[in-house]
């Protein structure tokens, strides 16, 4: 059998061609060293886009330089398509709107349908080496399809996502004009990953706000699936860049750059020149440092990088120029001679002079608007020597400031902010410098970007926690465990069915009037009522329930469990010992009010229970209500024989007795011999499935959570699994297997 194996896929590989020497290049950043940093047993793979055929090609044959495990796959796609996919969708929609800069987004069709189609060529790629049980991990914005066509044609893989840029607030988020194609496709991940916490809250808003999927802190149970969701801020190459600014080479090139630049006090920026930086912030709030502090005036000087990026876009030759502006008027209005007090570089800088130009700056200043990480804040932290620490400024907005708790934070938006941080950096003592210097080390030492990639790993590999209880498919897709479980029912000497009745024999219905079972579905039960020994368990009042099954052997449990009657009997019989009247008219009066409160909530007023609805009414205003509701009953009732649920489309008061897991107790203690099969929807079903325990066969209806040791999608799946358990079925099944099934067991 072949062992499970990892697949990486990022937009571009880092990995490229020397044109000189023909010999293949680890490109720089903190990705390419977390993931061949990853202790890997078995061959990986890495999935790019690489424009050029040829150079794709030389990385296929030399893969095996870098690594010998490593297998590249550089995936040609034709230009235009390659440019609608990334400049168009991704740059100049998905990365303005998820940095909240929502006036940089250009939307087109062509754009959206060059993302789909780049997203469908790399998943191609991908299943031509994927096999089941096998991890995809996949990187950033670029391939948020993926997760979707991956899990269509492949279940077993694990899929597993790494954001690297923040997720913006539900409001932002819901700009896009294709949110919904996004998110169905995200939420089929096994796990997603964020660089902050922030990043994941929003997303969990956002996936109730535009799907209705509930998420806690750490997952979402959407059917039968488990996402997982995580908080995994990036590191850098922490050794070997601390390594690297440490050699001969750079205290060389260090001490070249202090002779060069002319400083008391150096502020160095590096960022790309791109509209998330807030360059232009960072140049207003030197401007006010200088004329705040006019005895700074001289002493200090701002050295910018900016790494050129998307030059020949518009709003990028704006903004450069905006920055080109202010530098001449800062420098204009503040230069003297022999000081300049902004030196501007429009260019990328080689690695050895970037380190030595955080060696040798005195501060680092980072005014992102918005920042996923910020590997830059890190970098210079780690280059810092003990005897002449350097201070890091950093923006509130960088999710590095998550991480990095010791630096001088700032909000970039505020030039007085700025200013002030960089005043106290000026004025503050060594030793203070050294105690915040150390604090960041001591975070980044045992945070490198190889413990990074292997917690993403390990998380995603795992299984399912196994507090998390979701019950094994019986779907009629899943014939086998179908079968075993109608063979062991059918075993037994006396059989009983437990049925629920909305959302496990009707669908729910806005109506609770008109959730009536069909005349055929009528028929099903009478038969399964003479066949079997069967209940009806609901929490609807004895009206309702007669008027369903009055003709049928079927033994009727109403208001969960709190009264009973046989088929023949004529009185109904109670289970309830406390007295409801000390609770009672509380609850009504403040569910009465609720139900003015809300429009189109109405009260359900049953003997020992009462029910507050707000199936129809505006749902996110109603289920805010209604958490009130519940938390409200739930203070002020606690030491009342009452239980409170709050439950689908409802909050629910009820005696204590009205519970169907004590029903089900004094139903295993009659008949100790029996065989169960119970069926339920909704969380008071919880209790029965908890009391029958793994000797009974327990069902879940629907997504969720449960205690029930199978499950199925719907009611409709649950009368075909009915329609199974007859000795004589009729109904036309709509899966080949199980008419097999039903043949079989008789
Ligand atoms: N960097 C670079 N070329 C330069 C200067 C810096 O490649 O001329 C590197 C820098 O060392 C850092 C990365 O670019 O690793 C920038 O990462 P960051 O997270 O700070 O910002 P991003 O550009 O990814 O938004």
């Amino acid at each position: 059998m072949t062992k499970a194996k990892r697949i990486f896929v990022s937009n571009r590989l880092p990995f490229n061609i020397n044109s000189k020497t023909g010999a293949i290049q680890r490109g720089s950043g903190g990705l390419v060293s977390a993931l061949l940093g990853v202790h890997l047993d078995e061959p990986f793979f890495w999935m790019g886009f690489e424009p050029d055929k040829k150079i794709a090609e030389q990385l296929i044959a030399k893969a095996g330089d870098v690594n010998k495990k490593l297998h590249l796959r550089p995936v040609v796609l034709e230009k235009d398509l390659y440019n609608n996919f990334y400049d168009g969708f991704c740059n100049d929609v998905l990365w303005p709107l998820f940095h909240y800069e929502g006036s940089h987004v250009y939307f087109r069709r062509k754009d959206w349908q060059a993302y789909t189609e780049a997203n469908r060529i790399m998943a191609e790629k991908i299943l031509e080496v994927a096999n089941p049980g096998d991890t995809v991990w996949l990187h950033d914005f670029h391939f948020m399809l993926l997760p979707a066509i991956l899990k269509d044609a492949n279940p077993q893989l694990k899929v597993g996502f790494f954001l690297h840029t923040p997720f913006p607030s539900a409001e932002i988020f819901r700009q896009l004009p294709v949110r919904e194609e996004i998110l169905k496709s995200m939420i089929r991940c096994d796990l997603i990953g964020f660089h902050e916490h922030s990043y994941l809250r929003h997303f969990s808003v956002t996936i109730k706000a535009l799907l209705g999927v509930d998420s806690g802190v750490f997952k979402a149970e959407i059917g039968s699936h488990t996402l997982k969701l995580g908080v995994y801020p990036i590191s850098i190459d922490i050794d070997d860049m601390r390594e690297k600014a440490r050699s001969p080479k750079i205290a060389e090139l260090t001490e070249r750059f202090r002779k060069k630049i002319k400083s008391n006090f150096l502020i160095l920026g590096v960022d790309r020149l791109d509209y998330t930086k807030g360059i232009e912030l960072k140049l207003r709030g030197f401007s006010r440092l200088l004329e705040k502090y006019p005895d700074l005036r001289g002493k200090v000087n701002l050295l910018q990088v900016a790494i050129p990026t998307r030059i020949n876009v518009p709003s990028y030759m704006k903004l450069r120029q905006e920055v080109e502006q202010l530098v001449g008027s800062i420098n204009g209005e503040y230069g003297q001679p022999g000081y300049v007090p902004v030196q501007y570089m429009f260019r990328s800088v080689s690695e050895n002079d970037l380190l030595a130009l955080y060696r040798r700056a005195e501060c680092m200043l980072i005014t992102s608007k918005r920042d996923g990480m910020n590997l830059v804040a890190m970098e210079y932290a780690v280059c810092q020597s003990h005897e002449t620490p350097g201070l890091l400024a950093l923006s509130e907005f960088a999710g590095a400031a998550s991480l990095l708790a010791q630096s001088l934070f700032i909000n970039p938006w505020d030039e007085d902010s700025i200013a002030n941080a960089l005043y106290r950096a000026f004025t503050m003592p060594v030793e203070e410098k050294q105690h915040r210097l150390q604090g960041l080390n001591n975070i980044l030492s045992k945070y490198s970007a190889t413990q990074w990639a292997e917690s993403f790993l390990t998380d995603l590999e795992r299984g399912s926690p196994s507090t998390v209880r979701r019950g094994v498919d019986i779907s009629p897709d899943h014939p086998e465990t179908l079968r075993e479980m109608i063979e062991k029912f059918r075993s037994a000497s006396r059989k009983i069915l437990i049925l629920d009745y909305d959302g496990t024999l009707v669908a729910i219905q806005d109506q609770p009037l008109s959730a009536v079972l069909s005349d055929e579905n009528k028929k099903l039960i009478k038969e399964l009522g003479r066949e079997y020994q069967t209940y009806i368990i609901s929490g609807r009042p004895r009206d309702f329930l007669e008027s369903q099954f009055s003709d049928t052997e079927c033994t009727l449990v109403t208001e969960h469990g709190a009264y009973s009657k046989k088929a023949g009997d004529s009185e109904w019989q109670s289970h309830l010992t406390s007295d409801i009247r000390s609770w009672f008219p509380e609850v009504k009066r403040a569910m009465e009010e609720y139900s003015k409160r809300v429009p189109l909530s109405f009260l359900e007023v049953k003997s020992a229970s009462i029910v507050w609805h707000y199936r129809q009414s505006p749902p996110a205003f109603a289920e805010y209500q209604a958490k009130k509701l519940d938390d409200e009953l739930q203070v002020g009732l606690a030491n009342q024989p009452v239980t409170v649920t709050l439950g689908h489309q409802i909050v629910e008061a009820r005696a204590v007795e009205c519970n169907k897991g004590n029903f089900v107790r004094s139903l295993l203690k009659e008949f100790p011999d029996c065989s169960v099969i119970c069926i339920g929807d909704d969380v008071t079903d919880e209790d029965m499935f908890k009391q029958l325990g793994s000797k009974h066969v327990s069902i879940k209806v629907g997504p969720g959570q449960t205690n029930a040791q199978y499950r199925v999608k719907d009611h409709s799946e649950v009368l075909t699994l009915l329609e199974l358990l007859k000795s004589q079925p009729t109904l036309e099944v709509r899966n080949p297997d199980v008419r097999q099934i039903a043949a079989e067991s008789f």
